[in-house]
């Protein structure tokens, strides 16, 4: 808040940030304090960064990449445009809401594949870890995983005395509005508190539920699930009594003190899953080197933007004529 306010002239930049600069760069925290070593050492080999920043260092290059044109093609891979009937039904499904130009679940699965790949440049393998930093933050923002009024960038809203919308609160002023800012340390310090809460603390006893079911040679089902999870918020917590009663008032604090554990709740998820995801896949990288396995899993190494993973084309829905509208950006 204070911050967007003060850095007026890189607002555009700033705000464009899907779960904002703040929630990636916690996020990316996480999972470095939960890694294996050896997988920090993977990951720093192929980032060439052997910083203690270094997932942290890339967690919102997929959103910068996206506003350029050179990476215009990757702005509908942030979200799935669950094309449900919040707050009576939450649901994804990937026939029906992953788009023509692909989703977060068809770039978690094709990013997963590629960043294992002997097949591909060394950049190209460092802009597929760089993806899956991003996208596993991504898919745990419930507006993430929803179509109704474009992922709620429609939604007029009220936060604090600023009129922003529904999207762009859960993105960027509620993690800010808690944590008081969006620098690195923020960040760095954000994780260490939601570390501690799952190490001891009360997401103890859930930790284990959030990576049920993890399985690297399916990530198409992984992310699915994680999407139906964030997405189920949408129902529950984003709009239970529907969007047209958040537009009069201010959603502070009355909404925010009610949805802010839930933001929370969700940034922890996409860490400690983020970390058990690289460890996974560091796991199996290591496996084929000691047994220099001739690239067994590879017959099928898709292209850099995974249009062989989408379900067949269909007529556009009237919800993603209007994504398709808004250049599939953000609205901020
Ligand atoms: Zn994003």
């Amino acid at each position: 808040m204070r911050s967007s306010i003060v850095l007026f002239g890189l607002a555009a930049v700033h705000g464009a940030n899907a779960w904002g600069t703040l929630g990636h760069e916690t996020v990316a925290y996480i999972a470095q304090n939960f890694v294996a070593s050896s997988t920090a050492s993977w990951a720093q080999n192929i980032l060439g960064d052997t910083s203690d920043s270094y997932l942290a260092n890339v967690a919102t290059w997929a959103d910068t990449f996206r506003y350029t044109t050179a990476g215009k093609w990757s702005a509908p891979f942030h979200f799935i445009d669950a094309e449900d009937n919040p707050p009576s039904s939450c649901s994804i499904d990937y026939d029906r809401d992953c788009g023509a130009g692909g989703c977060v679940v068809s770039a978690i699965t094709n990013y997963t594949a590629r960043v294992q790949s002997t097949k591909i440049s060394s950049s190209e393998v460092a802009t597929a870890l760089k993806f899956i930093v991003h996208f596993v933050g991504d898919i745990t923002q419930p507006l993430h995983d929803e179509a109704y009024e474009v992922g709620g960038n429609d939604v007029d809203v009220t936060f604090d005395g600023t009129s922003t919308n529904l999207h762009h609160i859960w993105d960027t002023n509620m993690p800010e509005e808690l944590r008081g800012g969006y620098q690195l340390s923020d960040a760095k310090s954000w994780a260490a508190d939601l570390t501690t809460m799952i190490n001891t603390g009360s997401y103890k006893s859930q930790k284990a539920a959030w990576i049920s079911g993890l399985d690297i040679s399916n990530a198409k089902k992984t992310s699915l699930a994680w999407a139906a999870d964030a997405n189920a918020y949408v129902c529950s917590v984003v709009m239970p009594n529907g969007a047209t009663t958040l537009e009069s008032g201010d959603l502070y604090p009355t909404y925010y003190n009610n949805a802010i554990p839930t933001v929370e709740l969700q940034i922890a998820k996409a860490g400690y899953r983020l970390a058990k995801w690289l460890d996974a896949i560091a796991a199996k990288s290591a496996k084929k080197r000691d047994v220099d396995l001739e690239d067994e899993d590879e017959d099928e190494v898709v292209a850099t933007n995974g249009m062989s993973l989408l379900p067949l084309p269909r007529q556009l829905s009237d919800a993603q004529l209007r994504r398709a509208a808004i250049g599939y950006g953000c609205k901020h």
